[in-house]
């Protein structure tokens, strides 16, 4: 019996089967995936941003 498990794709929320033939899985595609990696890029350095401005924030906070 095959067990067959659909997942659906982080990006465009598609589903797929979760199977040796989806090359980019969990994502649809290639696009997907790298559209993926470029989100979780910008995230991070929009976090990192902002960790600096908050570590700004409480020097001010302690020097008042
Ligand atoms: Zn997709």
């Amino acid at each position: 019996m095959k067990i067959s498990r659909i997942i659906n794709c982080p990006t465009c929320e598609k589903e797929l089967e979760w199977s040796d033939k989806n090359y980019f899985r969990p994502f649809c595609s290639q696009r997907c995936k790298l559209i993926d990696f470029g989100e979780w890029a910008t995230e991070q350095k929009k976090i990192a941003g902002e960790f600096i401005g908050s570590l700004e924030d409480d020097e001010k906070d302690t020097t008042q």
